[in-house]
């Protein structure tokens, strides 16, 4: 098996990363997707407990946007609830406070989630500036909200990343010996995808051809039978993750392999009881 990783922008507006991963079956490729989707924890919005609230939007509504509301998320000192030896009532060691307390006088102002005031810094939202609500003139909005770790498997609000997908590494072959010059034209020409370009009157693969979406085929209609074939590479594929931020994305991988090694384990613990009661 190798990764590489091939691609990673990180900015205030995108957390994106591409990896090839060579020598995985699709089923592995798959399970790893999921993981992260639905078992990677990260920090969300809980329960919210409003003290004053004179905006137009129910108090509902406002705790449904702060809870889709990223945050950045400590895994290393902060615990599941149902596994907290609190017993999921929230302690220090599983819950974080935060604090919004906005009133406006002769304006009008816009609450952002950077109002968010967290008892935690290692806590708070991943950007300050999506907005919870519009406040008019002599105007309240107090509340405070509790946050938690949590799964995607529970509730989206828990997931870790926007998406997550992979696709097969493609495998382009051209045989040039088939192709005329007007038929490469012809290729450039209806080449919407930028797949190709010409290099000393052949046709070829631009550099990061893999990085093209669209693999078709639409290209191979304008040229004879066999001179392009566009076929997949088995067990390779190419990886997206775009994270929300709440984790760095290589965390998201590191811990998404230890729960599938948890998994593992856990599976093998379970076959070796069923083998000790077979025997019985
Ligand atoms: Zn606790």
């Amino acid at each position: 098996m190798k990764i590489e990783v091939i691609e990673h922008i990180q900015n205030k507006n995108q957390d994106l990363m591409k990896v090839i991963l060579d020598g995985v079956s699709i089923e592995l490729a798959n399970a790893f997707r999921r993981i992260i989707l639905t078992e990677v924890p990260s920090m969300a919005i809980t329960e919210v407990l409003f003290v004053e609230n004179d905006t137009v939007l129910f108090d509902e509504m406002i705790a449904h946007r702060l809870a889709l509301i990223p945050l950045t998320t400590d895994l290393k000192n902060y615990n599941l609830p149902d596994e907290c030896s609190c017993g999921g009532h929230g302690c220090t060691l599983c819950q974080v406070q935060l604090e919004c307390d906005i009133r406006t006088k002769n304006n009008e102002v816009m609450a952002y989630s950077g109002d968010l005031k967290s008892m935690d810094e290692k806590i708070h939202p991943v950007n300050n500036n999506i907005i919870i609500a519009k406040l008019g003139k002599k105007s309240s909005l107090v509340f405070e909200a509790y946050a938690q770790l949590g799964i995607g498997m529970d509730h989206a609000k828990f997931q870790p990343v926007c998406s997550v997908g992979y696709k097969y590494f493609p495998d382009v072959k051209i045989d040039n010996s088939k192709l005329k010059n007007s038929q490469i034209d012809e290729v450039i020409k209806h080449d919407h995808t930028k797949l190709f370009k010409k290099v000393d009157g052949k046709l070829a693969l631009v550099e990061e051809y893999w990085k093209c979406p669209d693999f078709t085929g639409s290209a191979e209609k304008y040229v004879p039978p066999g001179a392009i074939t566009i076929d997949y590479v088995p067990n390779k594929f190419v990886f997206t993750i775009e994270g929300t931020g709440a984790l760095p994305i290589k965390e998201i991988l590191t811990k998404a392999v230890e729960i599938f090694l948890e998994k593992l384990d856990e599976f093998e613990d379970q076959l070796k009881k069923v083998v000790i009661t077979q025997r019985v």
